[in-house]
């Protein structure tokens, strides 16, 4: 058996912990046995729990801070709630976002709408004293609010979502199976910031996968695929309006 717990379990932990550690709701998380693994080789999501790696730490053989007890306790009782927020660290200094092929350039003091669907902001950026910062608005297909990332702080309703997995650098959340609605990673040694996601509002689906942008209205009227496209010094990076029952989809 490996010592790393199954997708399944881990996604369970997190899911039942409203997806941060059950003692102080930090969403950076490791996976603790309580039942400990050296005594019994196990994956059993009912003696598991999610912690954040200073819990962690006091939850071993040899630390007597958190007992079983405690973290059964706290299993049942984890410290988030409805809704989880936490600051997404990224400080890059280059003024560039990259969806999929596509490439935004922004100038100092300067801000883009990555995405305006029928005059509604999904994705912003801009560049203010030399840092670069990010905002987005994430609804489900039902047309529910239900992530948020705004100035570089990051929030979820954790039950209008399916899963979050949450890194310093990256995070990833899921509408539903196969339906990541946002993903962002930084690499910081490229200073870059890289983007995914399905992004819903009203009839209009966008989705923004590795290779290419696709949009499309639940009419079919009209589609778009938008890829190796570079975008400088313009308002709006990508645009979706309707006018007279017509979309209309505008690029820089
Ligand atoms: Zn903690």
């Amino acid at each position: 058996m490996s010592r790393r717990p199954p997708a399944e379990v881990r996604r369970k932990l997190r899911q039942e912990a409203n997806f941060g550690c059950v003692e102080c709701g930090c969403p950076v998380i490791e996976y603790h046995h309580i039942d400990f693994y050296a005594d019994e080789e196990h994956h059993d999501p009912d003696r598991m729990v999610v912690l954040c790696p200073n819990h962690h730490a006091h939850a071993g053989p040899n630390s007597e801070a958190l007992t079983p007890d405690q973290l059964y306790e706290s299993k049942k009782n984890p410290a988030n709630g409805d809704v989880v927020d936490s600051p997404f660290h990224f400080e890059s200094e280059i003024p560039l976002l990259q969806v999929s092929s596509n490439k935004c350039w922004l100038r100092e003091n300067e801000s883009i709408d990555v995405l305006n669907v029928k005059d509604e902001t999904l994705v912003e950026m801009s560049f203010i004293d030399g840092l670069l910062q990010f905002d987005t608005k994430l609804y489900s297909q039902q047309g529910e609010l239900v992530a948020e990332v705004d100035h570089n702080e990051w929030s979820a309703k954790t039950d209008g979502v399916w899963d979050i997995q949450y890194q310093p650098n990256r995070i990833k959340i899921w509408h539903e199976p196969r339906d990541i609605g946002l993903e962002i990673e930084y690499d910081s040694e490229t200073d870059l910031i890289q983007m995914r996601g399905n992004f819903y509002y009203e009839d209009v689906f966008v989705r923004m996968t590795p290779e290419k942008i696709n949009v499309k209205s639940d009419e079919g009227v009209q589609q778009l695929m938008v890829k190796n496209s570079t975008v400088i010094d313009r308002e709006s990076f990508l645009e979706v309006s309707k006018e007279n029952d017509n979309y209309r989809v505008a690029l820089g």
